[in-house]
């Protein structure tokens, strides 16, 4: 078994991943990991997917949180032992988390795909975007605002939820569009509702009027200005996260409705 080691910027984690390279008894591949370490929280889970996406269904994350219980960090920094037997007898537990696939294409004929495992975004944060919205090749909606969210289950906790979009389970094979800040007038309506999507159901967004968009998906972000549309569907890929027995639903407690 071959591991690889991603840590967040800060001293502790870097530290952390010093002391997993020294006690791990395992060959180093950053090419081609069997196992990978992720060393901070979510946001270096999310880029840890993002390092190894080519090969995700190959691979099994073991996140390790330094700061606070996070969504998609597991273990605690002092129950580094307890991974390391777990890895070395394979008596681990995972869990697969839903991607989100997303197809870009401009006007110039220049198509970008991958995988999310939070959301994707489109939006223009100066003029209003305009976007008609198609489900399955059947025209929905013209949606004028700032942008949508189209976000996984385990992405509903995230951006989505600032959104006032609804929190998914975790075992729910669905996504979610909600909206950015929408005009909803005596002129114009959009659905104005978080819209949950089933797992073979396609959501395509075609420029109807602005060509500039921003697209982010989980931390990354490009800008396009001659943007023509975006399509959305649940991936056949999910990406494997080791876990210690705390259910989403703790994790959604611990996270937003205990007091510190
Ligand atoms: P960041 O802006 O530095 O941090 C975003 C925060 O969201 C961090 O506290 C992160 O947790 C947390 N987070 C990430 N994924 C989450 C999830 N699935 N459920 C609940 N919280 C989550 O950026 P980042 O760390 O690279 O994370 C990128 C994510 O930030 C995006 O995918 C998006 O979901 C979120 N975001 C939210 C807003 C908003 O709510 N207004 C705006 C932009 C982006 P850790 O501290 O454990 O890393």
């Amino acid at each position: 078994m071959k591991y690889a080691v991603v840590t967040k910027e800060d001293e502790a984690s870097i530290q952390m991943g010093y002391l997993v390279k020294k006690k791990i008894n395992l060959e180093y591949d950053e090419e081609n990991p069997d196992i990978v370490i992720a060393i901070g929280g979510d946001g270096t889970t999310l880029r840890t997917m993002h390092k190894y996406e080519k090969i995700v269904d190959k691979i099994i994350i073991f996140s390790i949180h330094t700061g606070h219980l996070g969504f998609f960090s597991s273990y605690e920094v002092d129950e580094l032992a307890l991974m390391m037997h777990q890895i070395h007898t394979k008596e681990y537990k995972y869990d697969e988390y839903h991607l989100l696939n997303y197809k870009i294409t401009t006007e110039g004929g220049h198509v970008k795909e991958g995988l999310a495992l939070n959301e994707v975004t489109i939006i223009n944060p100066t003029r209003t975007l305009l976007l008609d919205v198609h489900i399955d090749g059947e025209y929905f909606e013209l949606f004028r605002g700032t942008g949508l969210c189209l976000s996984t289950p385990s992405g509903s906790t995230g951006y989505n939820k600032s959104l006032q979009g609804s929190v998914l389970s975790t075992k729910l094979n669905a996504f979610q569009m909600t909206e950015i800040a929408s005009i909803n007038s005596n002129l114009y309506h959009t659905l104005a509702a978080p819209f949950v999507l089933s797992s073979d159901e396609k959501v395509e967004l075609v420029s109807a009027h602005n060509k500039e968009v921003w697209i982010t998906v989980d931390s990354m972000y490009v800008s396009y200005n001659d943007f023509k549309s975006l399509e959305i569907t649940i991936s056949d890929k999910t990406v494997k996260l080791a876990h210690q027995g705390v259910p989403h639903l703790e994790r959604i407690k611990k996270n937003f409705i205990e007091t510190k």
